[in-house]
């Protein structure tokens, strides 16, 4: 171990509840990330029950209102208009149309609706559209997120004006190696649209992508940004890069799974109040995987757009995991009587768990 922070989390001393932080040192998260597995899981999923229930999964529903030909160069990015990867382009979706989509959605469980819009930024002919849809969507009584690229104040406030609950906008990676993925936009940009967001009053859903060639340092880096922002993201999208031919990275070496885990769990430590989601990349885990994440911590999922077709195969696999596992969607979950709770919730310290096996 040999380090004060995770000796921190061993001690009989930690704090009933973990600390928000923002003032986290690169050398802290790698210690988290390097400590021995079973200490990490544990630490998280103690973090994780001291904000949330450690069955419940929020679940989201993200469809794509326009597809394709985006400017950027996202090195990841199939939508990118620089690579050719067969994928066909689509117009800016009808209202009506996602408004369909939002009640398949409702219909099939979610209770977040997510529309995401392959731009540089928002232009200000789509603005009535995209504000149209916000409001419909929020009628049905879903909350609404949107991913539009970078937003300047004057957008973010009338987004956030009309009801927008959550904007999503991702560091990606860490400062340091965002050049070799990026070059169109800055990291600067990023987080100027994260504070426009945040002073519109909306929630910020923010994360970063796993599998691009990046160093453990620049997890830990990305880790970091997400966690020192003035406020943490309400919501920290955690992606295992899906390789997709014709892009830079089709050919990336695949992240070793335990420190996807690992990724997740310190995730959990850094940000106990956020949501931290299981996004793309999801299709190419076991069951076994999946289960680590959520007890390492995330509690949060998409279900992709493919859900709202029927039949659904992606979705019941969703639904039998989440049975086998007893997780219930965030907002149907029925509590366990306080005295199991409390028999099974995961001791604080030592001295806690010895004095519950009257050792
Ligand atoms: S800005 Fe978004 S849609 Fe455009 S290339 Fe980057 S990730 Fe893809």
């Amino acid at each position: 171990m040999g380090s004060a922070v995770a000796a921190n989390f061993q001690s009989s001393s930690q704090p009933a509840n973990a600390a928000i932080r923002n003032d986290w040192t690169l050398d802290e998260i790698q210690a988290l990330l390097n400590q021995p597995f079973n200490y990490l899981l544990f630490q998280a999923q103690t973090v994780h029950r001291q904000y949330f229930d450690p069955n419940a999964v929020q679940v989201s529903t993200l469809l794509s209102i326009k597809t394709g030909a985006c400017p950027e160069d996202c090195a990841y990015c199939p939508q990118s208009a620089r690579y050719d990867t067969g994928l066909e382009k689509e117009r800016l979706m009808e209202v009506e149309a996602v408004l369909e989509k939002a009640k398949a959605a409702k219909a099939a469980g979610s209770d977040r609706f997510c529309m995401g819009a392959a731009w540089r930024s928002p232009r200000e002919k789509d603005m009535p559209y995209v504000l149209a849809m916000v409001k419909g969507v929020k009628e049905l009584g879903l909350e609404t997120c949107m991913t539009l690229g970078m937003l300047d104040e004057d957008k973010a406030s009338r987004l956030g004006q009309a009801g927008l609950d959550y904007y999503n906008h991702n560091l990606d990676t860490s400062p340091d190696y965002y050049g070799e993925i990026i070059t169109t936009r800055s990291y600067g940009d990023r987080l100027e649209t994260l504070d426009n967001v945040r002073k519109a009053g909306m929630k910020v859903c923010s994360g970063g992508i796993l599998g691009m060639g990046e160093s453990q340092r620049d997890r830990a880096g990305l880790l970091q940004q997400l966690a020192n922002l003035p406020q943490h993201p309400d919501s920290v999208p955690i992606n295992q890069l899906v390789k997709v031919a014709g892009t830079p990275l089709e050919h990336a070496a695949d992240v070793d799974p335990l420190d996807f885990i690992r990724s997740i769990a310190v995730a959990r430590i850094l940000m106990p109040k956020s949501h931290v989601r299981l996004s793309a990349g999801r299709e190419e885990m076991s069951e076994e995987m999946q289960a680590m994440c959520f007890f390492a911590g995330a509690n949060s999922i998409f279900y992709g757009e493919c859900l709202l077709t029927t039949p659904n195969p992606a979705a019941n696999k969703d639904q039998a995991l989440f049975r086998k596992l007893g997780i219930n969607s965030e907002h149907k979950v029925t509590q366990a009587p306080q005295q199991l709770d409390d028999l099974i919730a995961a001791p604080r310290d030592e001295s806690e768990l010895y004095a519950r096996l009257g050792a």
